[in-house]
């Protein structure tokens, strides 16, 4: 029976890496020994630090509403860290907080895009920014790219996917799925591109920021000709060990940050006051604080690297960041393997929970569908266990 809901939700794909993540959980209710490697969500605690001034701000009686848009120490911390981390100059009017950079990123598009407009999505790309894009009634435009082309779009990719109708380009770097980030120079010969279309908006979500290998990454908003046109988002999930406090923050155009308080001033009002108190405490501390996660996140990727190199079929980029490898699963595609055709990255995916009981995700949900994505936010033991499976399963 169909019931009647909304176009709009109808219309909306369900998040795939949440779907991914359920279906394990399904799984392993049901007694079976599912080794998840879908989600990306670290599997560290959060930091002592962090959770005592937590305590401290629940025994201090910080229960009320918040302003919509954050609290303004927390607003002038996060200038402080733009400015040390990003060489970002923001003022707090110009800093909105939510819930979650999910929510940030959601908040920008609805107060950006009117139905038709066009938004660019360098592949490969997160999953909910085409999903928002489409709840926006905007028309997302994906500009491809391959592994061989270690996942960037060139600066002539750009220009060919502009049109008088693009609003909005979407920027991930680190990125998720693919791991890679985009150099300095790489960012200023596409912004050189961008610079001759003024009506452009520039999102560039920096989530995974602080989780970088060799490159630190640079942000799109230092440089000056973007700045104006540019929000930076942000959050506190991926490197603080911090993904159920829901905190995320943009850095933006006052006029845009503005226009997010108002949105949200009227959906979810301000972000949890107990999360918010903490997160002053987070993002003033020092990146050294957090680095033994980067580190072992580090020696995990190298790991996954070697052992998904060991395996016939898998093409292994080498991730600069993020904690995702994106291997190329294309040569599997038309094989019959213990009596299960694979006719795609979705097809490989669940194969792999079935008869590996590994969980994936398809890069179909990423704009990349040749690929599938392997979250290395998991145990080292589970990481070589997950491998092993995966191997003999497909031997
Ligand atoms: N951002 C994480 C991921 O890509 C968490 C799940 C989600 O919100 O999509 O796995």
């Amino acid at each position: 029976m169909s019931h009647p809901l909304s176009d709009r939700i109808n219309s909306l794909p369900a998040s795939q890496t949440l779907a991914m993540a359920a279906k394990a959980r399904e799984l392993r209710a049901e007694g079976k020994d599912i080794i998840g490697l879908s989600l990306g969500e670290p599997d560290f605690n959060t930091p002592d630090f962090i959770k005592e001034a937590a305590v401290e701000a629940i025994h201090q009686d910080y229960n009320s509403y918040t302003p919509v848009d954050g609290y303004l120490e927390l607003k002038e911390a996060i200038c402080t860290k733009f400015k040390r981390d990003n060489a970002i100059e923001y003022k707090p009017s110009q800093i909105v907080v939510s819930t979650g950079a999910k929510q940030s990123i959601a908040n920008v598009m609805q107060v950006l895009l009117n139905p038709g407009d066009e938004v660019l999505l360098p592949c490969p790309y997160w999953v909910s920014y085409s999903a928002i894009a489409t709840l926006c009634e905007a028309k997302s435009i994906e500009i491809p790219s391959s592994i061989e082309a270690n996942f960037k779009i060139t600066p002539a990719q750009l220009e060919a996917a502009i049109t008088p109708k693009t609003k909005l380009i979407l920027f991930n770097s680190p990125n998720n799925p693919s791991g890679v980030i985009y150099t300095k120079e790489e960012y200023q010969a596409l912004a050189a591109v961008l610079e001759k279309h003024p009506q452009i908006y520039i999102m560039s979500d920096e989530i995974y920021e602080h989780i970088n290998y060799e490159t630190k990454p640079f942000s799109l908003a230092a440089i000056d000709s973007l700045y104006d046109r540019t929000i930076t988002v942000n959050g506190l999930a991926k490197a603080f060990a911090m993904t159920g406090w829901r905190i995320g923050y943009i850095g933006a155009p006052e006029w845009i940050a503005k226009a997010c308080t108002k949105m949200q001033g009227q959906i979810t009002s301000g972000t949890n006051c107990i999360a918010q108190r903490a997160a002053i405490t987070a993002v003033l501390a020092p990146v050294s604080k957090i680095q033994y996660m980067v580190d072992e996140f580090k020696t995990r990727r190298g790991i996954v690297i070697d052992l998904l190199r060991e395996i016939d079929g898998f093409k292994v980029n080498v991730p600069d960041g993020a904690f995702y490898v994106f291997p190329d699963v294309s040569a599997f595609f038309g094989k019959t393997i213990d009596g299960i055709t694979i006719n795609n990255a979705s097809d490989f995916s669940l194969f792999l929970l079935e008869k590996a009981n590994v969980a994936t995700v398809t890069g179909e949900a990423f704009g990349a569908p040749d690929c599938i994505r392997i979250s290395y936010a998991a145990s080292e033991l589970q990481i070589r266990e997950a491998i092993k499976r995966i191997k003999e399963a497909l031997s």
